[in-house]
């Protein structure tokens, strides 16, 4: 896999833009810039009204109300704005891209096909999905190359991301199934933690108590599934003691059939992703 190097020299001169100032547009840019070899002077945010601008100017980036002045100041560009709203962006923009500019969307459903079909021939383009929990450095983001984009390219944007969350490269259709699995699951395992919660309030616990333990219990799990490296069946029995509560708890959960309809939740959301593509 192309894990390049950080290499400061280089980072410290590249300039990042972002064309939108949205809860993605933060989330990315701190990403980056805690990786400490981004300096704020090189790196700049759009929109067209004030309003959202302020977090990223407390973090030292320059803010504009000019898409166009971004492109120009950047070899980076992220288009984040609503997917609805990408094709007057990019109408806008296209004209200042040039040959050493990345464009890298992250606009749900707006396909390479249709951001390379906007922007002049031969742009590199990455189309990137990134997820929630990238504001708090613990995303899931998988991109897909656009046939312009080289390795070295999709590499450079990998070593950015690097502390966004995990960053992983896959063909286009697989980010559609990442938006069921994981932009969507976001919000499944929050449901998961309410109703963990929710069973606890309705064995008499008190409900702030239970939904910070809710909460942890999501964490902590997470956390060890992915440190562990091991499989979530392998966990899941070194929890279950034979006839203990674990595997009185599980076999409820399966009378309830939610293995059976999480993967439908990740089937559905997949296929209304596939929908508004
Ligand atoms: P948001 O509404 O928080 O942000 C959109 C930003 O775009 C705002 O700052 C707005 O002022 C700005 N904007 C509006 N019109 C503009 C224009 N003409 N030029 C420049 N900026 C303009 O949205 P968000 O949640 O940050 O989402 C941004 C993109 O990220 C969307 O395309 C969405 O599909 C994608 N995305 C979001 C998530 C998520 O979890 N939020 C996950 C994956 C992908």
């Amino acid at each position: 896999l192309f894990q390049i190097k950080m290499d400061p020299e280089t980072d410290s001169k590249l300039r990042i833009g972002f064309v939108g100032a949205g809860n993605m547009a933060f989330g990315i840019a701190k990403g980056i810039m805690s990786g400490g070899n981004i300096l704020p002077a090189n790196v700049n945010v759009s929109a067209p009204s004030n309003r959202n601008l302020g977090r990223f100017q407390e973090m030292g980036i320059s803010v504009t109300n000019s898409n166009t002045e971004v492109v120009c100041g950047s070899d980076i560009v992220f288009v984040a704005v609503k997917p609805h709203l990408v094709r007057g962006v990019l109408n806008q923009i296209s004209e200042y891209i040039t040959k050493r500019h990345i464009v890298v969307s992250v606009a749900a459903g707006v396909t390479l096909a249709t951001l390379e079909e906007l922007l002049p021939e031969n742009t590199v383009v990455i189309r990137l999905m990134p997820n929630l929990p990238c504001i708090v450095q613990e995303g899931a983001l998988l991109f897909a190359r656009g046939s312009h984009a080289k390795p070295n390219d999709a590499a450079l944007v990998r070593s950015l991301l690097l502390r966004c969350g995990l960053v992983e490269e896959g063909p286009e259709a697989w980010l559609d199934i990442h938006t069921g699995l994981s932009g969507s699951g976001v919000a499944f395992v929050y449901l998961f933690a309410e109703a963990l919660a929710e069973g606890a309030v309705k064995m008499g616990m008190p409900s702030s108590l239970a939904h910070s333990i809710a909460s942890q219990t999501v964490l902590g799990a997470g956390q060890l599934l992915r440190d562990s490296g091991k499989h979530p069946a392998q966990l899941r029995s070194e929890v279950c003691t034979p006839g203990g509560t674990t595997i009185y708890g599980l076999h409820t959960l399966e009378q309830g059939g939610l293995r059976a309809s999480t993967m439908s939740a990740v089937e559905s959301a997949t296929e209304r992703a596939r929908e508004l593509g």
